[in-house]
């Protein structure tokens, strides 16, 4: 049992004895490393089965996950799947109690009741057999399962009290130190002791605390001063920031290129001014912060962090030193606030302002285009509109390779528009529409009437089964109806499969008007043509996905200076069945 997956089955050797009572062994360690290990408790249970008549059958195992996940103990769930569905073992050996599980007593009774159910006792080698079935066995189990579930959240508590006393003195309570800082251990004093850089670990004395300091790495603080600086006072947004700072080749926080999140997050960090900031948002499985004060938290089963309420995070201004001067911070507080405001348009009007998004594709890099909206102020009137940036830059600028491809939404939607009247529409191109129309439908494979009549035999067979199962179903005792259920809507599967074989089938045995049917196809785009003319944007865009695919649109790169412009150069449109091409655009359709 050396390095094996967190959860695992085994099968034990086969010469054991027939006569004695059929068992499973379940291991589990939390990752605490103080508890038993797996061989341990392993050695401990076959020592046990042999004085006491058990046979074990096979072991299931969870490691390093915690008595009151239940959900992520594989190899606890399978056991119990196991021992509900099949008569195979009469008892789950486990070390103690504590290894099945450390549940509230509702919770347990949800994983009791089936093992009482289908015969299966739970036997600890340091207890022995749990008595579910008379009154004080209950209450006993009960009584243990509520007090070790007391005691994870009593350990919570206690440890998340610790936290926001030493938060409250504005020292670190395990967080990483932000780009920028390293950790200091200090001593009772406050005086200075070890620096500790991200990643490293050390043991230090209990009376110790840890705070921040500006790096050692005198490149990553003037690289935060300079994001602050450059950012709050030159026109320049997240983007060609990551650019930038790519192009001088400084690796990011952890490695890799700088993104424009990354950047986003560092701007927004209150710790470069020297406030420390604990229980900005709630993590914790049990207990939350509220205020300086632990309380229990309720809404964890629904959403697993969240961010608190201002008043009820822990702040502690010139916990440690600035890195960033207070008029920067403003500065780009501000213009972070402007710049999100102008690139967020609000998301139920995204329908009707962005005709084509999905469609779009930047042809050099295949990714979507997202999105955007611009506005511009001349004189005192302001303008806005919609169009598509090519996604891979709108993360990551130029660092993974694409440029900044943009196109104004109107342009383009003109220039598809207009294909669409010329390539599809079109009179020359309807001929050629109608003639390929035509020869589809003359392609169609005819059907042989066997076949039919051996899929509807088929069919009545499988109807009449299917009665006989549902009838069985619901006269058979609850333990059964899991066992049938699954097999019963197999059976409904193929059912439907055969019928819509059956149905496809028949369809195809009609006599094909091929003429009348391309007359009819043709007929239905003309309307769509019309209808085009005039739509509405919601509707209109419903249009173009009728027949539209896919748009990949390709860009010229023309240097300007040290900035390169890239222009809108040629497309493809890609109709839902036949792709047709548009050519370099236009003079007149330049954007
Ligand atoms: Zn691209």
């Amino acid at each position: 049992m050396a390095k094996q997956d967190s959860t695992a089955r085994f099968d034990a050797p086969p010469h054991v004895s027939e006569s004695l009572i059929p068992a499973v062994g379940y291991l589990r360690r939390s990752s605490d490393k103080q508890e038993q290990s797996l061989p341990d408790q392993k050695r401990e249970i076959i020592k046990y089965a042999k004085a006491n008549g058990y046979r074990v059958l096979r072991w299931y195992q969870d490691d390093a996950i915690s008595g009151d996940d239940t959900l992520r103990r594989h190899g606890f769930l399978e056991m119990h799947a196991a021992a509900c569905g099949s008569r195979e073992f009469e008892a789950i050996l486990v070390w103690d109690i504590d290894r099945f599980g450390r549940f509230h007593s509702m919770e347990a009774g949800y994983w009791v009741h089936p093992l009482m159910k289908a015969g299966v006792r739970l036997v600890s080698v340091t207890e022995g057999p749990v008595n579910w079935d008379d009154f004080t066995g209950r209450v006993v189990y009960s009584l243990k399962q509520e007090g070790k579930y007391q005691f994870l959240i009593d350990l919570s508590r206690n440890s998340t009290r610790g936290h926001i006393t030493t938060a409250q003195q504005g020292y670190l309570c395990g967080q990483a130190a932000p780009y920028g800082y390293d950790r200091m251990l200090v001593d009772e004093s406050g005086a200075p002791q070890q620096r500790v850089r991200n990643g490293e670990k050390v043991a230090k004395p209990k009376s110790w605390k840890v705070t921040l300091v500006p790096a050692d790495d005198s490149e990553k603080v003037r690289t935060l001063q300079w994001l602050f600086e450059e950012y709050a006072e030159q026109d320049i947004g997240l983007r060609s920031l990551a650019d930038a700072i790519n192009e001088q080749g400084i690796p990011a926080p952890r490695g890799g290129v700088w993104q424009a999140g990354t950047i986003r997050q560092i701007l927004r960090n209150e710790t470069y001014l020297g406030t420390f900031i604990y229980a900005k948002r709630r993590m914790g499985k049990y207990n939350r912060v509220v205020a300086g004060d632990v309380r229990a938290r309720e809404d964890f089963a629904q959403v697993k962090v969240k961010v608190n309420a201002e008043a009820d995070q822990i702040r502690v201004p010139n916990a440690h030193a600035a890195l960033i001067k207070h008029e920067t911070w403003e500065k780009v507080q501000e213009k972070l606030l402007a710049r999100t405001m102008r690139s967020t348009p609000r998301r139920e009007r995204n329908a009707d302002l962005y005709l084509l998004s999905g469609l779009v594709h930047c042809g050099h890099c295949q990714q979507k285009m997202y999105g955007t909206s611009k506005s511009k102020v001349r004189g005192d009137k302001s303008y806005r509109w919609a169009k598509y940036i090519c996604s891979t830059y709108q993360k990551a600028g130029r660092s993974q390779g694409c440029f900044y491809h943009t196109v104004d939404q109107d342009a383009l939607l003109a220039i598809v528009l207009k294909k669409l009247r010329q390539q599809v529409f079109g009179e020359g191109h309807r001929d050629e529409l109608r003639r390929r129309i035509v020869k589809r439908l003359a392609a169609r494979v005819t059907v042989e009437p066997e076949l039919i009549g051996s899929c509807e035999s088929r069919l009545k067979e499988l109807e009449s089964e299917l009665d006989r199962a549902t009838d069985r179903m619901l006269r058979s005792p609850e333990d059964l109806v899991d066992i049938l259920a699954p097999k019963v809507s197999r059976m409904r599967q193929e059912r439907d499969g055969v019928a819509k074989r059956l149905a496809e089938m028949k369809g195809r045995l009609r006599p094909v008007d091929a003429e009348a049917e391309a007359d009819c196809a043709l007929n239905r785009l003309w309307c769509l043509e019309q209808e085009i003319e005039g739509a509405e944007p919601a509707r209109l865009r419903e249009l173009i996905r009728r027949i539209v695919g896919r748009v990949d649109l390709y860009f010229d790169h023309v240097p300007r200076g040290k900035r390169i412009e890239c222009p809108l150069s040629r497309g493809v449109i890609e109709l839902r069945q036949d792709p047709i091409f548009f050519g370099p655009v236009n003079r007149d359709d330049r954007i």
